[in-house]
């Protein structure tokens, strides 16, 4: 990437180490190297950090793990109790997880993630039919999933809305701006300026909120809003 700028920058981006250079137009391809080349040592330190945090985000659904539900971090409590499965916010820094005892790994994350994804879907429900009634459009449908490297997709011919599960650990303003975002596709497909100008009209303030949602996302290499 060439811009006006006066000095050469250098970033390590998570979640694998790509390394982004921003540099002056006017400077030479050779002298480029040669400044990333003095750089290396500080380049494989970033590396490592990546690959440590990599480490402590691997999910255990053990007590005393963090995990994060509408923007807030919480500490998680694993309880084991001979009933069905359920998960419960207590006090306002808690997570507890009530599975049956010797519940494993799986179990215990199958319990996480349906709490996350009725949680999701409840908030989903008031967001649609709020913006839904504001901007005038109505998806076919939508649902929750999934997805590695986007926070919602619009179906061009399907006019299927799918909202990715990890919104669920962002703020609610975070999740309001993807759902008026995937709602405003149905008027306009594309990233144009229409596109701008019609998120400007129901968000004034989406482009701050899409910096909080992307702020430190270490898990995938590339979201697209
Ligand atoms: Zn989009």
């Amino acid at each position: 990437m060439r811009k006006p700028i006066k000095n050469l920058h250098l970033a390590v981006l998570p979640p694998d180490g790509k390394i982004r250079v921003s540099s002056p137009v006017n400077m030479k391809d050779d002298a480029i190297r040669t400044l990333i080349s003095t750089r290396i040592p500080w380049i494989k330190k970033q590396r490592r950090k990546f690959s440590s945090q990599e480490r402590q985000t691997a999910r255990g659904y053990v007590t005393g793990e963090s995990h994060y539900f509408l923007g807030k971090r919480y500490r998680l409590e694993v309880v084991y109790k001979n009933e069905s499965s359920k998960v419960i916010l207590k006090g306002n820094n808690k997570i507890v997880i009530q599975v049956r005892p010797g519940a494993k790994l799986e179990k215990r994350e199958e319990a996480m993630l349906g709490w996350y994804r009725e949680s999701l879907k409840l908030i989903l429900d008031g967001l649609f039919s709020k913006w839904q009634k504001k901007i005038g459009v109505m998806p076919k449908a939508y649902s929750i999933k999934k997805m590695k490297t986007r926070w919602g997709t619009c179906g061009r011919e399907s006019r299927h809305i799918w909202m990715n599960l990890e919104l669920v650990k962002k703020p609610i303003n975070c999740i309001e701006y993807v759902t008026v975002h995937e709602l405003l596709h149905l008027i306009e497909k594309k990233h144009n300026e229409n596109f701008v100008s019609l998120m400007t009209k129901f968000q004034p303030n989406w482009r701050e909120t899409k910096d909080e949602l992307n702020r430190l996302i270490l898990a995938y290499e590339k979201w697209n809003y």
